[in-house]
């Protein structure tokens, strides 16, 4: 079965020359395999294809994907957006009682199989022409596991509910308190015992607007659980929330699986592991089909997932395996200390901070871990020199480039026009293609209008524009954020060539505790109050600062037996009375 595909997104027909249709051999000898429809928007014919790839190469923007797959997959096609659009194959089976995870890279359809299971989309088994019909989509799963939830969907007799993947656009739709918005849930369920255990006390009488992101993804998060629903699905529900408030949440959507069928999306993959007992791997080709995979137990698809091989199905999705350190390597610094900087305090009217002092190297990349709001913006700023210390002085003003937690981009232009007004010059250096550009994949992204980007592709950008600029300090806030799990490691990798090949410094805030282990050589450890006050030490080497990290969060890490990947450990089991009375929280 051949499929070919056309990136909407991508396809510029006022801007390429129509090479597909041009250089395409088999219009060349007069059928039309590619006709050029509404607006020089080119159809490819899947019958007439004969899959030499040409098209492929010759278009200017990258828009044309044409692939060979099993033939089996034809009679399992749940939906198709157009003729040359993506594809979905197969489907996850709700299951009450458990916490069923989706994992697969953006662009494969995990969204959109969340629309079909939630009713929001009926599957039109491939045939685009027409919407989907419920009938039709009864006849195909009678017989199957699929057929009794299908009908009830149909008949509306399953209620779903759902955490949407933005969180920060809910004040845009939703205003009032927390507190207005969470008591006007229609449910049964205490508003009142979810706002203690979601740590929401504090600003109940706030406005949506004026909440951090980790406050609305915790009030998005009660909401959803607070719905009299029958299925619950979670869309990335980690991101913004420190590790804290990840295993917190984790537990709620626990408990509520025990009644209720869940279902999660979910990229940290430490937490995915803690939260679900069984994942559906998804894989296929971004933007142009997503196959669900069969269900493994959480264990056993997140480490299928770092091995890059579904092996029951034969499918390499990544030509490496993604492997963790049981013992944090050594390093040297052979080019000696960037900065070392004496004990530190700053006090604002309603927070004040206090640094231990330290030393940060050329070539270092300094994790920044603890609770959000305990100053770690803060402490880089007067690093930097930008932000003058009440006691204590940085000695040398430092270059710093800096990449916020919140990404918004002022500007109407394309992201290509972005980079340049952001890098300048230094867009066209090599250094910037060879570490930046190419490893971020940003030539996939140059023609899209900034507006128009998803979260994953808007962190790419921003990214790309911190880390193309010259700088002695890149300050890094929560990078992983709406990346994929595929993404965040590529991200990881880029950061750490660009600070070792321009011997300057990184600080990552982040909380995805893979993505920590794989970025950073060392550990800055955050601990205080939120919002009132914070204490930082460090830098530690990692044994020590993961230590010291997950002692102040009372949670213990064993090792994956097989692919010596970090897992948190029940609290109270033997491993983790074990570990803590011996004070190794993670390198065990
Ligand atoms: P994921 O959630 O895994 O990131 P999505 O389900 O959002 O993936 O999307 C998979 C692909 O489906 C997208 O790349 C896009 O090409 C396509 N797609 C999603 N929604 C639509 C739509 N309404 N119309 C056409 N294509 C769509
Ligand atoms: Fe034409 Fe070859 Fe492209 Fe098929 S793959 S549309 S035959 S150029």
């Amino acid at each position: 079965m051949r499929i070919a595909v056309l990136l909407r997104d991508r396809c510029q027909p006022k801007k390429c020359s129509h090479e597909c249709y041009k250089y395409c051999p088999r219009v060349r000898m007069g059928d039309e395999t590619i006709v050029l429809g509404k607006k020089g928007i080119p159809e490819i014919s899947e019958i007439l294809c004969v899959g030499c790839g040409i098209c492929i190469h010759k278009c200017p923007f990258d828009a044309i994907k044409i692939i060979n797959l099993a033939e089996e997959l034809e009679k399992e096609i749940v939906h198709q957006f157009s003729e040359n659009g993506f594809r979905l194959f197969r489907l996850p089976t709700p299951q009450e009682g458990k916490v069923i995870g989706l994992l697969g890279p953006n662009g494969i359809g995990k969204t959109t199989v969340i629309n079909i299971l939630s009713g929001n989309q009926v599957p039109n088994l491939g045939s685009f022409e027409a919407e989907g019909n419920w009938d039709t989509v009864l006849e195909r799963y009678a017989g199957t596991e699929m057929f009794n939830y299908f009908s009830k969907l149909a008949n509306e007799t399953i209620r779903p509910a759902l955490k949407p993947q933005y969180v920060d656009k809910l004040p845009r739709v939703i205003s009032g308190t927390v507190s207005e918005l969470l008591h006007g849930v229609d449910g049964e369920k205490n508003a009142d015992e979810l706002i203690e255990r979601l740590d929401l006390d504090r600003i109940r009488t706030r406005e949506l607007k004026k909440l951090s992101g980790g406050e609305l993804q915790r009030v998005a998060i009660a909401a959803t659980v607070l719905k009299d629903a029958d299925i619950y699905f979670f869309d990335e529900p980690s991101s913004y929330l420190d590790i804290y408030q990840r295993l917190n949440v984790s537990k709620v959507i626990q408990e509520l699986s025990r009644e209720k069928q869940v279902i999660v999306i979910e990229h940290d993959l430490a937490i995915l592991d803690f939260l679900s007992e069984s994942v559906y791997l998804m894989y296929g080709s971004e933007g142009a089909y997503g196959v669900v995979a069969q269900p493994r137990s959480a264990r056993n698809a997140i480490n299928t997932y770092l091995g890059g091989f579904l092996e029951k199905e034969n499918i390499r999705f990544r030509n490496y395996a993604i492997t963790f350190e049981v013992k944090p390597p050594r390093r040297e610094w052979p080019a000696g200390p960037m900065l070392e900087f004496p004990e530190l305090t700053k006090k604002f009217p309603s927070f004040s901070l206090s640094t231990g002092k330290g030393t940060v190297h050329y070539g270092e990349v300094i994790g920044m871990v603890g609770p959000n709001a305990t100053g770690k913006t803060t402490f880089v700023e007067m690093l930097a020199g930008k932000l003058e210390p009440d006691t204590g002085k940085v000695p040398q003003e430092l270059e710093l480039a800096y990449k916020p937690q919140y990404i918004t981009i002022e500007h109407d232009c394309s992201v290509r026009e972005y980079i340049y007004i952001e890098l300048g010059s230094e867009a066209e250096s090599g250094f910037y293609r060879a570490q930046v550009e190419g490893p971020l994949a940003m030539n996939k992204l140059y023609n899209k209008n900034v507006g128009d980007l998803s979260g994953g592709e808007l962190q790419r950008v921003a990214l790309a524009a911190t880390l193309g600029k010259s700088a002695d300090i890149y300050l890094l806030d929560e990078p992983s954020a709406y990346l994929d799990s595929n993404q965040r490691m590529e991200a990881a990798k880029v950061v750490r060539r660009v600070v070792e090949k321009s011997s300057s410094s990184a600080l990552v805030v982040d909380h995805d505790v893979y993505f920590i282990d794989l970025i950073a050589d060392s550990l800055m450890v955050f601990t205080g109050k939120p919002s009132s006050l914070g204490i930082a030490l460090g830098p530690f080497d990692l044994r020590t600062g993961m230590n010291r990290f997950l002692k102040n969060l009372d949670v213990t890490f064993r090792r994956d037996k097989e692919t010596h990947r970090p897992r948190v450990n029940k609290n109270d089991s033997r491993l983790d009375r074990e570990q803590k009375s011996s004070g190794e929280f993670y390198y065990a």
